[in-house]
């Protein structure tokens, strides 16, 4: 249960709010405390100083201490709480007050609360044994004139009445009740939080298992827009979608090799068959067809042992620099004769002296790839563009096309390994679908780019887009 990240978020936002609300009770218990002693202490000099003023009015109202004076102490509530001795200026007694000692024990009892509620224990250091009881004597003074003295004698250094520990007990209340808020607070907006976690990992995990159970058309919709799980939900569809496709193409590619071995394989295998029975003679034609079959499929063999090569990181450059106008026009020229037996133009229009750091062969298969592409999606009479130009930083080679074209489903795939286009699938023309992948590797290995625009029926324009190095460096 504890392991779930619902379980863990609760269990820390509620622990935190706990540990919050007992660190601030703490502190504002002492601070309210000892703030609230300070203020105790206060009213108690006060009420000595009520007693001391009480005294000399009376002294004063009576011309002295007789015996209307000490009636009018005697009688006032003032000195209730207090032992009282008054003596006159020959240190004669006057009066006695004794506190009740009920009245001790009361208040002992009141100081006993009063540590309870503040602190919630019983408070040691209030009690009359250990020296808590206070005696404060004070000089009557009348005019400048010493009228006597006065003992005032006071159970700790202050009074605490039912009043003061009901303030005590109540802001403790408040602070509990605070504290049940806090946690009612806590566990909801816990529940709440750990929804917004919780909710979307729950989503891409069944989305997980849908793809371990094969299932790869899930894609993960989040309604919440935290920055991180909207990148985790992207990567998982993303993921998906990947997957998907790959999916497709391995059972494409499965199709298309089984086809394209069978292919060769039926042809050489029913040639030789006949041969072998007598039905047809080994003529030079015959063998021209069986020779042409295995060439093919040696071509097959090592096109995808070239793509394995590359693909598998063995791809080694031998990095020159090298002029790919030249490079360009000899491999355009080498083509010349094939466009003309099948009557297509070939034409060129190479800007020269375009220089670029490369792997001269590995080049020179990218632009054979994309030149016998065009010869063989283009029919008689269509014509073929090779256009060598340059912006500010790349050499930008162009072979055009009026041929078949591509679909626009086609297009994203067409780079991918054994993909063939529905049309060029149907002619008998073409290859395994390999050309365009090695094309794409090998621009990519020179840290250039190549794209393709294309409409069906009209042609295809595939653009190879090369960092160029300038005339300066070269020299
Ligand atoms: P292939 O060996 O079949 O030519 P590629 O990888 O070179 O394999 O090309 C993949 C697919 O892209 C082709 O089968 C074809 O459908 C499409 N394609 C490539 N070049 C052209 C082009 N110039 N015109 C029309 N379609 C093309």
């Amino acid at each position: 249960m504890l392991k779930k990240i619902r379980a863990k978020l609760i269990l820390l936002t509620v622990g935190s709010t706990l540990l919050s609300i007992l660190l601030i009770s703490f502190i504002m218990n002492i601070a309210i405390f000892h703030r609230y002693n300070r203020y105790l202490e206060n009213e108690q000099m006060q009420a000595h100083q009520d007693i001391i003023d009480l005294v000399i009015k009376s002294y004063r109202l009576n011309n002295g201490w007789k015996s209307d004076a000490i009636d009018i102490i005697n009688f006032s509530p003032i000195i209730h709480n207090y032992d009282i001795v008054i003596k006159d200026d020959n240190d004669k007694f006057i009066y006695e007050h004794i506190l009740e000692s009920s009245m001790i024990d009361v208040h002992n009892e009141m100081m006993g609360k009063m540590g309870h509620a503040m602190m919630g224990r019983d408070h040691p250091a209030r009690t009359v044994e250990e020296g808590n009881y206070t005696v404060n004597k004070y000089n009557l003074v009348i005019d400048n004139n010493l009228i006597g003295n006065i003992e005032i004698g006071s159970v700790g250094p202050y009074l605490i009445s039912e009043r003061d520990i009901e303030f005590t007990r109540g802001i403790n209340t408040s602070i509990a009740l605070a504290a049940i808020i806090s946690i009612l607070v806590a566990i909801l907006l816990g529940i709440y939080s750990s929804r917004i976690f919780s909710t979307p990992v729950m989503k891409i995990t069944r989305a997980a298992n849908d793809m371990r159970r094969g299932i790869l058309d899930v894609q993960v919709k989040l309604s919440d827009n935290t920055v991180e799980l909207q990148e985790l939900v992207d990567s998982i569809n993303h993921l998906a979608r990947t997957l998907n496709q790959q999916q497709d193409l391995r059972k494409r590619l499965t199709a298309d090799i089984s086809h394209e071995l069978r292919t060769p394989l039926t042809i050489l295998q029913s040639h030789i068959e006949a041969i072998n029975d007598g039905i047809w003679e080994a003529t030079p034609d015959k063998l021209n067809i069986l020779s042409k079959e295995v060439s093919r499929l040696i071509k097959l063999v090592e096109e995808l042992k070239y793509l394995a090569d590359i693909e598998n990181h063995h791809l080694e450059l031998n990095i020159k620099r090298i002029n790919l106008s030249i490079l360009l026009q000899e491999v355009a020229d080498s083509f010349k004769y094939e466009f003309l037996t099948k009557g297509i133009a070939l034409r060129t229009s190479i800007t020269s002296e375009v220089l670029v750091e490369a792997d001269q062969d590995k080049l020179k298969q990218v632009f054979i790839n994309l030149l016998s592409n065009a010869l063989k999606f283009t029919n008689k009479g269509g014509i073929a563009d090779v256009n060598l130009t340059t912006d500010k930083d790349n050499a930008l080679v162009a072979i055009k096309d009026t041929g078949i074209g591509i679909e626009v489903k086609d297009i994203p795939y067409i780079f991918e390994r054994f993909y063939r286009s529905d049309i060029s699938r149907n002619r008998k023309s073409g290859g395994a679908g390999i050309g365009l992948t090695i094309v794409e590797t090998l621009v990519e290995a020179h840290s250039g780019k190549v794209y393709v625009e294309s409409k069906p029926g009209e042609g295809s324009v595939f653009t190879v887009l090369l960092p160029k190095v300038s005339k300066s460096t070269y020299d």
